[in-house]
């Protein structure tokens, strides 16, 4: 691991522990919290920050709200449907603060970043709108208005900045699995994102700051960490030490123990040689790539600022499945973006035959507040588009599970990651490939590597016979 002072992160653990143990209540009985997450696994990330600096200031996590004493709702805003229903929980929340003066309920996420005052000013019964990068210092915030019995907002241009770090030693990660912010914001400006407008530019975390944050998930069990930010690949920039995203994995899998690494998400453009070949030479690297096209149409890429051709996107899949050719792809589309035409969306269902992605993320588009496509003004029906969007899925969920099928009789390392879903006595984990597959095995296996026969596969997971000896 990296070279420390005496006591390194076990010190730096007790001495933020210090800073954050300032007491909120003086009453016997544990102040309860609950936190709800909309959105995507960047939010699940700043979710467990949140849970993990509530723990320090000796709060205890609550699974029925109504008991709750401080709601934390993290906001997603990169789709119309998921900030809906953002509104309609917060709205759902008056009748609680009704009944319960004390209760403080916070906004946090991209809708917060967005409306901020805004929101305050819609529901009165809220009391604290967080920004996405002022979530570090949720405890420190909730201590402030809980002293001034006001009503805040703490947003980026407030100054609050928020430190990226130093929340992280608190609480230990229980699981298999720990999600890991390496770099927080995006510099790309794709044409239908809000992401710039409410993360901000693209800001990375230090290689040893993340190095100690694995070290200290590492000790409470976790076996293989997701490495999360909208443009991994271009991680380093501004760091002032020349570090590549590659260069970060080779560090992490030299200095750590890490059974698997995995990342999410990768901009086509700035998939980089260098980074190909660490799926061929790194082990613990999992042979999987979430590569998001949107779109197989050069014009609509052009128009979504995406900086990329479809056939350089093919060109770069060719090179890779060269490199690593047991990898498997996912990928995110977009249908009916404004001006996409039939023959659009065919070049799309072409780049989809090609490639045959292993999983798809697919969407409708629609607008979002301050991104340039809003202001398009050729937009698509959506019964064309939801059409579109149901022929693709359907030809996708063919190509998936003609994938899964193929697996059938082929043996897989599959992590551990605990009991199954479906209750029945089996464990769940994962291929390297990213595919869930349920066997019969002792719970004492969670954690570990098992090779497993696969006997059954479905369109969502596979079901396999563990290898004895
Ligand atoms: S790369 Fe494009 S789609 Fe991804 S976060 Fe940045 S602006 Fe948004």
């Amino acid at each position: 691991m990296t070279e420390k002072s005496p006591g390194g992160a076990l010190r730096k653990r007790e001495l933020s522990q210090e800073k954050m143990s300032e007491p909120l209540f003086h009453s016997c009985a544990p102040r309860l919290f609950y936190v709800r997450t909309f959105g995507c696994q960047m939010n699940e990330y700043d979710s467990l920050q949140v849970r993990r600096q509530l723990a320090a200031l000796g709060y205890e996590s609550v699974d029925d709200m109504a008991r709750a004493d401080v709601i934390f709702l993290n906001t997603c805003s990169v789709r119309d449907k998921a900030e809906q229903k953002v509104h309609s929980f917060l709205g759902s929340l008056r009748k609680l603060k009704e009944a319960n003066p004390q209760l403080k309920i916070i906004a946090g996420g991209c809708v917060a970043q967005q409306l901020g005052k805004k929101l305050l000013a819609r529901f009165a019964h809220l009391d604290m709108v967080v920004g996405t990068r002022a979530v570090n210092s949720i405890g420190q915030l909730l201590q402030q208005v809980e002293k001034s019995g006001g009503r805040a907002a703490f947003l980026h241009d407030a100054g609050i900045t928020g430190t990226g770090s130093g929340c992280f030693e608190i609480a230990p990660q229980p699981g298999v699995t720990a999600p890991l912010t390496i770099m927080q914001g995006c510099n790309n400006h794709c044409a239908y994102c809000i992401v710039p407008a409410v993360r901000g530019a693209e800001r990375s975390r230090r290689p040893e700051e993340i190095l100690e944050e694995i070290e200290l998930l590492e000790g409470s069990g976790v076996k293989e960490v997701l490495l999360l930010g909208q443009n991994v690949n271009s991680y380093g920039a501004g760091l002032g030490e020349k570090i590549s995203f590659a260069g970060l994995l080779r560090r992490i899998v030299s200095e750590s123990g890490l059974l698997r690494i995995r990342f999410t998400t990768s901009h086509p453009k700035d998939l980089t040689e260098e980074l190909m070949l660490c799926f061929a030479e790194l082990a613990p690297l999992c042979k999987h790539l979430h590569l998001p096209v949107q779109a197989g149409s050069d014009r609509v890429l052009s128009r979504m600022n995406r900086r990329y051709s479809a056939g350089q996107y093919l060109e770069k899949v060719r090179e890779l499945r060269r490199i690593c050719p047991e990898i498997a792809l996912t990928s995110d589309v977009i249908v009916g973006f404004p001006g996409e035409t039939e023959e659009d969306f065919r070049d799309t269902m072409e780049l989809i035959e090609e490639v045959r992605f292993d999983n798809l993320f697919s969407f409708r588009y629609s607008d979002r507040p301050n991104t340039r496509a809003t202001a398009f003004e050729d937009k698509v029906d959506e019964k064309i588009s939801a059409r579109r969007l149901a022929e693709l899925q359907g030809r996708q969920a063919e190509i998936a599970l003609g994938k899964n099928l193929a697996e059938a009789g082929s043996i897989r390392e599959v992590l551990v990651e605990g009991p199954s879903k479906a209750s029945n006595g089996q464990v769940s984990g994962r291929t390297s490939q990213n595919r869930i597959v349920n066997f019969e095995a002792p719970l004492s296996s969670t954690g570990k590597i098992v090779a497993v026969k696969i006997t059954h596969a479905y369109l969502h997971s596979m079901v396999g016979e563990a290898i004895v000896g």
